[in-house]
């Protein structure tokens, strides 16, 4: 298995993990880009939301975990979520994932 977030959804490799359930995991960005950067991702290999936007369950069940995470971190002035899709979009792990960023002010537009 060489996708790096399948591996680590199965235990096979190393990650801060900040919480986990049947369906999602959410770990800590090894290079985080602010205060909190956390990844959340299903377990289920899926390259990106261009693949999964159609699965509405999944959608809104990594949503919804990177919301409770938001909280959970105690981001209560603000934070962002973001999926990056393909070269263009600056993905470099193809496996679905939501980056949560907080814990300070973010510019905007991004770069
Ligand atoms: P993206 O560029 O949107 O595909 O995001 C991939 C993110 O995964 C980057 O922010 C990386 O820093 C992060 N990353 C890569 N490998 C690992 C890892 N082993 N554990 C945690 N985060 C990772
Ligand atoms: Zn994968």
């Amino acid at each position: 298995m060489s996708c790096i977030f399948c591996r680590i959804a199965e235990g096979d490799m190393d990650a801060d993990v900040v919480s986990s359930d049947d369906h999602v995991i959410v770990i800590r960005d090894i290079d985080p880009k602010a205060p909190t950067h956390l990844l959340v991702l299903p377990r289920r290999h899926v390259a990106s939301i261009d693949e999964a936007a159609d699965d509405g369950e999944l959608v809104a069940r990594v949503m919804r975990v990177a919301r409770d995470a938001a909280r959970a971190e105690g981001l209560d002035d603000g934070y962002r979520l973001v999926t990056n899709v393909g070269e263009h979009g600056g993905q470099t792990v193809p496996h679905l994932h939501v980056h949560v960023l907080g814990g300070r002010h973010l510019g905007w537009p991004p770069g």
